[in-house]
């Protein structure tokens, strides 16, 4: 696949969508079958060295899925892509192809939960090694690189705090040391942030979020140059198996037509809603990656075009059970973990108080919201009157 530039808009509504091999129909067809024939031996013997984008068996390639593919890759202006069935399938396979026993990571601390196990229960079981580092602090990285450092992981931002990375920094750093380096990129989207422009090396999403959109089906997805993903597909997406299905390749299509729609309108309510909060006194605290005051603010404007729809907060007082009762009082936010779709929510960290073997890192005051495509007044209105629970 080339790393042509497509502009947005051409990426959604028609890159990759060949509509004079299936009957000019606008919508491209769901190939739901799991094997594919051959009607000579050269013709297989072709194809069977490119199993991850001829058409022999589903688990290597399929047809709706390379439309899709061919999108993503375009959004991150990489040169190709690979499908996985979530984001924390696309997480492992990526961080695996870079290792072996031995070898030295760098990730930064309090990654998205399967991540960190992922390095320190099933990696770890490997003889890979894993650093955890305060990612704001560019000398962290220099101080945690060891010999057999391979791989710096980053999250920026994560998904609870939203600190942010020097993306050029890291990737300069790592590629002079020849250290691979990969980003989780699902906070910003490839509207908002495209990792690969600053240098850095792979770029994963969880598409169960804003890439999909619809709170419907689980997906993830690894962009990459040629290289990096064809050692991915011949090893780690072929043997792991963990692809997506044909049937939820066509929904993420469907989805992604109005990725820029969903993802703007999000993060104009989400900035509305923030506005109004900011000075009020039932909070102590607001996590936003555009409040003008973060003390990353210079860095997220040179690497971030926007926010979306995430920001925390703590609520200004110590009685949990007045957490709870905010929890408890709004109406126009769903209690869940997640986010990306449709529908607001709220994940408040006191959840996890009183739970056997949970041991949370943050206050219990704390909330994350999502704020989705409902109306922001709405939103605005019912956080305002759930704030009434806090004396
Ligand atoms: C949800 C999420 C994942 C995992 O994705 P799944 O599709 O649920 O497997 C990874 N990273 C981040 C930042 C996420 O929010």
């Amino acid at each position: 696949m080339s790393s042509t530039k497509y502009s947005i808009s051409e990426i959604l509504n028609e890159l990759g969508e060949n509509r004079e091999d299936y009957f000019q129909a606008v919508a491209p067809p769901i190939i739901q079958s799991s094997n594919f024939h051959f009607k000579t031996l050269d013709s297989f013997r072709e194809k069977i060295v490119n199993e991850w984008t001829s058409n022999i068996y589903t688990r290597g390639n399929n047809p709706t899925v390379h439309i899709l593919r061919k999108k993503i890759a375009a959004l991150e202006g990489a040169e190709d892509s690979i499908i996985t069935s979530s984001g924390s399938a696309a997480i492992a396979m990526a961080v695996i192809s870079q290792v072996k026993a031995g070898d030295h990571v760098i990730c930064i601390q309090n990654p998205y939960s399967w991540t960190y196990k992922l390095l320190t229960n099933l990696l770890a079981r490997f003889g890979v090694e894993s650093t955890f580092i305060d990612g704001t602090n560019n000398a962290n990285f220099i101080k945690a690189t060891k010999d057999n450092t391979k791989l710096i992981y980053l999250e920026s931002p994560n998904s609870l705090t939203f600190e942010v990375q020097d993306l050029r920094f890291v990737a300069n750093f790592a590629r002079e040391n020849n250290i691979i380096t990969a980003i989780d990129n699902t906070h910003c989207t490839p509207i908002y942030q495209n990792p690969l422009s600053f240098g850095i090396d792979i770029v994963i999403h969880s598409a169960s979020k804003y890439l999909n959109g619809h709170s419907d089906i689980l997906g993830g997805v690894i962009c990459a140059n040629n290289h990096i993903i064809r050692q991915i597909a011949k090893q780690e997406y072929m043997i792991l198996g963990s692809i997506i299905s044909p049937n939820d390749a066509f929904l993420m299509i469907r989805g992604l037509r109005t990725l820029a729609l969903r993802v703007e309108r999000s993060d104009s309510s989400c900035r509305y809603i923030v506005d109004h909060l900011a000075q009020n006194p039932k909070i102590k605290k607001i996590y936003y990656t555009q409040d003008p005051n973060h003390p990353q603010a210079s860095l997220i404007k040179s690497q971030m075009k926007g926010n979306g729809g995430l920001f925390s907060l703590e609520l200004n007082t110590d009685s949990m059970q007045e957490v709870e009762d905010f929890v408890h009082s709004v109406r126009h936010f769903l209690f869940a973990v997640s986010w990306g779709g449709h529908e607001s929510l709220i994940f408040p960290t006191c959840a996890f108080y009183g739970v056997q073997g949970i041991k949370p890192y943050l206050p219990f005051q704390f909330i994350r919201f999502y704020i989705g495509l409902e109306d922001q007044e709405l939103l605005l209105q019912d956080i305002l009157q759930a704030l009434e629970k806090i004396n």
